[in-house]
C-alpha cells in the first residue's frame, strides 16, 4: 500500500514537473529592456562601481545567452539587432523592420496593438534612431531619418514615445496624427493624452548621463502609468541607448554612467513588475560593444580598470535576464530572433 502511494506520488510530481515545463505562466504585459552595446562586462563594471549591487542581478530569475549575428554579418549593428527582436527575423545590417528582401514585416508592437494592447518605447537617444525605429518603422536604411520620422508619425500602434530628437519632427503633424506632444520631463509628468510623444529635451541628440537627468527612470515610470491603463495589457520597449556610445568612444566614465542609469531604470521597472505580478521583464542587449574587459580595481575612483579592445561592436553573445511570468523560458542559448518568438507565444499574439 505504502509502495502504491509512493509510486502515485512520484507520478504526480513528475507530471507536475512536466506540466510546468510545457506550460509556462503567461504574462499580460511585457517590458523588453535593451542595453545598446551592453555585454556581460558592461553591467559587471556598473555593479563594481556601485559597490557590489545591481537591480538587474538582484531580480533576475532566469538567465540565457543570445547570439547576435545579423543575416549578412558575423557582427550585427543596432538596426538588424533590434529588427531581430521586433520581427523575429534576421536582416541585413542597417535595415529597419524588414527582412533582407526589403519586404516590411509587422513588428511585435504593431501585432500587439492589432490584438488590443497598448505599446510604447522609452529611449535615451533620438526617437528616429535605429532601435526605437525598428519597432515602428520599415525602411531599408537606418539613415533615412525623414522617412522614419514619417513612419513614427503615422504609425497608430505607438501610444507612448519617450526620447530625444525634437528637431527631426514636425510637432504640428504629430498633433494632427493624434499625439499629445510634450517637451521636457516636467511637461511629460503632466501629459495625460491617450497617445503621447514626450521629448525629453529640445536637442537632436540627448545629452549623456548624468547631464541628461533621470529621463530614463522617469520615462519608464510615466510609460508604465499610462500604458497599464489598458485592461488588455501592453508591450513596452526600453533602451539604454548610450551605453553603446560610451563603448564606441572607449570612454569608461560614460559607459559606466550609462550602465548605472540603465540599471536604475531597470529597478523602477522590476519593482513595479514585482507588485503587478502579470508583467514579464526581459533585459538584454542587441550586441556587445568595445570588446570590454576588466583588468583590476581602481580604488581611487572606485571603479574597475577597463580595457576596450575595439571601438566597434563585437560578435560575443550577450546575456538575457528575465523576471516574471514566463521568465523560465529564457534560460538556454539561442538566436536573438528567438526572443521575439518567445514573447509572441507568451503574450498569445
Ligand atoms: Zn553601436
Amino acid at each position: 500500500m505504502k509502495r502504491i502511494v509512493l509510486i502515485a506520488l512520484a507520478l504526480l510530481l513528475s507530471g507536475q514537473a512536466q506540466a510546468s515545463r510545457i506550460k509556462p505562466r503567461k504574462p499580460k504585459n511585457i517590458i523588453l529592456m535593451i542595453g545598446d552595446g551592453t555585454g556581460l562586462v558592461h553591467l559587471y563594471a556598473a555593479y563594481t562601481a556601485l559597490g557590489g549591487h545591481l537591480n538587474i542581478y538582484s531580480f533576475a530569475e532566469a538567465i540565457g545567452l543570445s547570439i547576435t549575428s545579423s543575416s549578412d554579418d558575423y557582427i550585427t549593428d543596432s538596426a538588424a539587432g533590434a529588427t531581430a527582436f521586433s520581427t523575429g527575423q534576421k536582416t541585413k545590417n542597417g535595415m529597419i523592420g524588414m527582412g533582407p528582401d526589403t519586404i516590411a514585416i509587422e513588428t511585435i508592437s504593431e501585432l500587439a496593438f492589432r490584438k488590443g494592447k497598448s505599446t510604447g518605447a522609452v529611449v535615451t537617444c533620438e526617437l528616429p534612431h535605429a532601435t526605437p525605429a525598428s519597432f515602428y518603422s520599415h525602411q531599408p536604411s537606418r539613415k533615412m531619418y525623414p522617412e522614419i520620422v514619417a513612419d513614427l508619425t503615422k504609425n497608430k500602434a505607438a501610444s507612448m514615445l519617450i526620447g530625444g530628437g525634437l528637431p527631426y519632427f514636425d510637432t504640428v503633424a504629430l498633433r494632427k496624427a493624434g499625439y499629445s506632444v510634450s517637451i521636457g520631463l516636467a511637461a511629460m509628468q503632466n501629459n495625460n493624452g491617450s497617445r503621447q510623444v514626450c521629448f525629453i529635451d529640445t536637442l537632436k541628440e540627448p545629452l549623456p548621463a548624468p547631464l541628461r537627468g533621470p529621463s530614463l527612470v522617469q520615462g519608464c515610470g510615466h510609460a508604465i502609468k499610462q500604458l497599464s491603463k489598458n485592461k488588455k495589457g501592453f508591450f513596452l520597449m526600453v533602451e539604454g541607448s548610450q551605453i553603446d556610445w560610451g563603448a564606441h568612444n572607449n570612454d569608461s566614465a560614460h559607459t559606466i554612467a550609462e550602465a548605472i542609469d540603465f540599471d536604475q531604470a531597470a529597478g523602477e521597472v522590476l519593482r513595479w513588475a514585482k507588485q503587478d505580478k502579470n508583467t514579464l521583464v526581459i533585459i538584454t542587449a542587441d550586441h556587445e560593444c568595445g570588446g570590454l574587459t576588466l583588468h583590476g580595481y581602481d580604488a581611487i575612483n572606485h571603479r574597475p580598470v577597463m580595457h576596450f579592445s575595439s571601438g566597434h561592436h563585437t560578435a560575443e553573445p550577450v546575456p538575457v535576464y528575465a523576471f516574471g511570468p514566463g521568465s523560465e523560458t529564457f534560460s538556454g542559448v539561442y538566436q536573438n530572433t528567438a526572443i521575439y518568438h518567445k514573447m509572441v507565444k507568451l503574450l498569445g499574439l
